[in-house]
């Protein structure tokens, strides 16, 4: 079931009090218009009536899709900084209902790929992966060996390193801004990378060990690392 709260909020433009259904969980599979709106951006997106102002709110929901084995755990970008506290709440809520000897057990049989994401970026990359068959641990570590070969790491909040798109020769990639979206700069990696790493497992393992280890499957998991 896709759950929504009616809300009121205030216009980041004008103040003015806003009626919004902000979104609590997503049932993709019953509602496959919803993962549309994800993919093309206008989901949670409104106008204020009184100003005209176009905004959307910050995600912070579940989203499950079981015909493509998703789970993922959606965060606001703003809590980034505190991945590692969330990444263990998102792992209990997915325990809660999909671990051993819950009902949903007998649905993440078989393999449910199981994540937490920050921001609206973070959840458009992981689907925009998983429809072109990209492994997103594979992804992320083809995005830092890129990225070490552009020298090119912007660090911040606010610049993010997505995959926006692929075809069977190519992925693109690019910087974009948390904020408002944007992309700043985009490349295209041969696809050819992807194969590189899975071929050779033992040569890519530290690489696959700063991208991975929990539901935050990220480049940006070393790069905000607590010490
Ligand atoms: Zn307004």
């Amino acid at each position: 079931m896709s759950v929504f709260n009616t809300t009121e909020m205030a216009c980041p433009a004008c103040g003015a009090a806003v009626t919004f259904q902000l979104v609590h969980s997503v049932n993709a599979v019953r509602r496959p218009d919803l993962r549309v709106a994800i993919l093309d951006r206008s989901f949670q997106r409104q106008p204020c009536p009184s100003c005209g102002t176009s905004f959307r709110v910050e995600p912070e929901f579940t989203y499950l899709d079981i015909k493509r084995k998703q789970f993922l755990a959606v965060w606001p970008a703003s809590k980034l900084a505190q991945w590692q506290e969330v990444e263990a709440r998102s792992q209990a809520s997915y325990d809660k209902a999909f671990g051993p000897g819950t009902d949903g057990a007998a649905l993440a049989a078989g393999g449910m790929l199981a994540r937490c994401v920050f921001g609206w970026l973070g959840l458009n990359e992981k689907l925009i992966a998983a429809e072109h068959g990209i492994d997103d641990v594979e992804l992320e570590m083809a995005k830092l060996a890129t990225l070490r070969e552009l020298g090119d790491i912007k660090l911040g909040a606010d610049r993010e390193f997505r995959l926006v798109g692929a075809t069977d020769d190519e992925l693109a990639v690019g910087w974009l801004r948390t904020s408002t979206e944007d992309i700043d700069d985009e490349y295209s990696v041969p696809r050819q990378l992807l194969n590189d790493i899975h071929a050779e497992p033992e040569k890519w393992a530290s690489l696959r060990a700063d991208v991975s280890g929990g539901m935050f499957v990220d480049y940006r998991r070393l790069l905000f690392a607590k010490e």
